[in-house]
């Protein structure tokens, strides 16, 4: 029994194992194994329903040939009783046919003994049929008796001989029903046991396998739909993300005309930072800015990172003057704080950059997300021809009228205190 426990211990640990180092592998087999396990007892119900209706069938069988043998007994001993009073060829007649027909299923019975009926019929203590043979015998002799005085003698063995048939019988049927009572009732237990345990097992893998094999999809769904909105280098939105987001807010805020800004950001001469300090402190500049960003904001501001080096900024309920202090202040927060990074000697350095700004602050219905992407890219590119580290931002009034020219903020030669 130790061994047995300490057994299952072990594949319950291999089994911990597998499912943190290949959960659908793990999963698999235990979702195999438990369907298995079901499929068993399925199987051993269904024998065991199998078992009682044979069991039923050969009970029907039997009850059956031995009610009958003993009512074909009866009339055998009630026609020997009337040829007996009558003395009449008629009932001596009738009597050999009753005789004929009993022989006949004694034949027909020892023909096809077997199991419980076998048993009943050849052995100790029923041995019907050695009793059914005296019985025809008594009866034989009885019929061939015409002495009146011998005759009365053989019609009292005959009723004698009825008696112990019928009796043992009686008896035998009484045994044989006690007996697959039991067995009955036997199965029964079994067939409920493992209807329990099939439930059980069920209820086991409900559990312990299709619960974690769900929360585990989830978990990966989870992860999946994170992946793919979410930009692995900086952890800000991807595009896809800030089109769909800022897409909504934007139809929200611009269907009640409230003010809003979208901002492009490029960091500048970014090519030269890769080719100067090599490409990974580039993705540790973009994560630096990244943080810079975020930690300028509001928290409902959305941001995105749409390029390489090109950030998207979606401010919600801020107007064009909001705009220019709150990305002016960005500007220059990524212009007075340096990256910090390892150099090749390993030496701790840090590393100032700029950025340009496009802005375009809208408080009028009619635009879509792509017009405006469009005019911040021209506000964008006007800043980068400027000098970069600058903000250059529109105000946009609806499609139809003609934009507002754009108003040049901060200049890279005058940076702002
Ligand atoms: P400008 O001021 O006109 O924007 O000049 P720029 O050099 O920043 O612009 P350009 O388009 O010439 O170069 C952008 C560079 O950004 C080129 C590319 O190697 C780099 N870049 C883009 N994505 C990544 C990235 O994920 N990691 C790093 N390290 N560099 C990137
Ligand atoms: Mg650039
Ligand atoms: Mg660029």
């Amino acid at each position: 029994m130790r061994n047995f426990l300490d057994k299952i211990r072990k594949a319950h640990a291999r089994f911990n194992t597998l499912l943190q180092e290949n959960p659908q592998k793990a999963l698999t087999r235990a979702y195999i194994a438990a369907l298995g396990i079901i499929a068993a007892l399925v199987v051993i119900g269904h024998l065991l329903a199998v078992y009682t209706i044979n069991v039923q069938k050969e009970n029907t069988a039997v009850t059956f040939t031995m009610t009958d043998l003993r009512s074909q007994a009866d009339v055998i001993v009630s026609r020997a009783s009337a040829y007996h009073a009558s003395q009449n060829k008629l009932d001596l007649n009738m009597l050999g046919l009753s005789l004929d027909q009993m022989k006949k299923t004694s034949l027909g019975i020892k023909g096809r003994l077997n199991g419980n009926l076998s048993a009943i019929f050849e052995e100790p203590p029923f041995r019907l049929g050695k009793m059914m043979d005296n019985f025809t015998a008594a009866a034989d002799k009885f019929a061939d008796t015409m002495n009146p005085d011998l005759q009365a003698q053989a019609f009292a063995d005959l009723s004698k001989s009825a008696k112990l048939l019928d009796l043992n019988i009686d008896l035998a049927l009484e045994k044989y029903r006690a007996e697959v009572t039991q067995h009955i009732a036997l199965a029964s237990e079994f067939q409920y046991m493992s209807s329990i345990l099939v439930l059980s097992a069920l209820l086991t893998e409900a559990l312990f396998i299709f619960r974690p094999m769900v929360r585990r999809m989830g978990g990966y769904h989870e992860r999946l739909l994170r992946l793919a909105l979410m930009d692995e280098l900086t952890g800000l939105k991807n595009r896809r993300a800030f089109m769909q987001l800022a897409g909504a807010e934007m139809s929200e805020f611009s269907r009640h005309e409230k003010p809003f800004a979208l901002v492009l950001a490029d960091l500048d001469k970014f090519k030269s930072v890769n080719d100067t300090y090599g490409h990974k402190v580039g993705d540790l500049v973009l994560q630096h800015y990244a943080t810079i960003v975020l930690e300028s904001l509001r928290g409902y501001d959305i941001i995105g990172r749409v390029g390489g080096e090109e950030f998207a900024i979606f401010l919600p309920q801020t107007t064009a003057e909001q705009a220019q202090g709150i990305i002016n202040r960005l500007r220059k927060s990524v212009m007075e704080t340096p990256c910090p990074y390892v150099d090749k000697e390993g030496r701790n350095q840090f590393l100032r950059y700029t950025s340009s700004f496009g802005v375009v602050a809208v408080s009028a219905k009619g635009w879509t997300l792509d017009n405006l992407l469009i005019q911040a890219d021209e506000c964008l590119y006007q800043a980068k021809d400027a000098g970069r580290n600058c903000v250059i931002l529109r105000k946009l009034e609806p499609p139809a009228l003609k934009e507002a020219p754009a108003i040049h903020i901060a200049a890279v030669a005058v940076p702002e205190t």
